[in-house]
C-alpha cells in the first residue's frame, strides 16, 4: 500500500551517567545527542494545530524532545533525573523514551522509527515491529 514517511532530525546537549557502569561511562558527562524521528502512515491527519486531514503528523509533535528542559524537553537537563526509572540512559533506552512518548503525540496507525546518536558513528534504532 502507498504510504507517506515523515523524517525529522534534531538535537540537544544533556549529562547523563550509566548507572553501576564500569568505566567512564559511569561518570557524569555530557553528549551531544543527534535524533531521527520517522513516521510512517497510509492515511493523513488531522492535528492539535489544523483542523484539516492533511499531515501524517505534527512535525511539532515529533521535535518535542528538542525542547529546553524547563519547557518538556530533554536539551540541557541531566537525563537521570528526567527519564523514569525504568528507562536507563543508554542509548538504547533514551530512543526507547522518545518512542514511547512520541507515540502518545501522534495519531493512532502512525508507525514510528526514532534513531539516537551519542557520538558520530554509531546509531541505535528502536521502531514498531511491521508484522
Ligand atoms: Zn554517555
Amino acid at each position: 500500500m502507498p504510504r507517506w514517511k515523515l523524517t525529522t532530525e534534531f538535537t540537544f546537549d544533556s549529562a547523563h551517567y550509566i548507572k553501576d557502569y564500569d568505566g567512564p561511562c559511569g561518570r557524569m558527562h555530557g553528549h551531544s545527542y543527534r535524533v531521527q524521528v520517522e513516521a510512517t502512515s497510509n492515511q493523513l491527519h488531522p492535528s492539535e494545530h489544523c483542523p484539516h486531514p492533511v499531515m501524517v503528523a505534527d512535525f511539532r509533535s515529533l521535535r518535542w524532545a528538542k525542547k529546553d528542559v524547563t519547557k518538556g524537553g530533554l536539551d540541557h537537563g541531566v537525563l537521570n533525573e528526567i527519564l523514569p526509572p525504568e528507562y536507563e540512559t543508554t542509548a538504547e533506552m533514551i530512543a526507547k523514551y522518545i518512542y514511547d512518548v512520541t507515540k502518545k503525540r501522534v495519531p493512532e496507525g502512525v508507525k514510528l522509527k526514532v534513531r539516537v546518536s551519542e557520538t558520530t558513528n554509531s546509531w541505535v534504532e528502536y521502531e514498531d515491529d511491521d508484522s
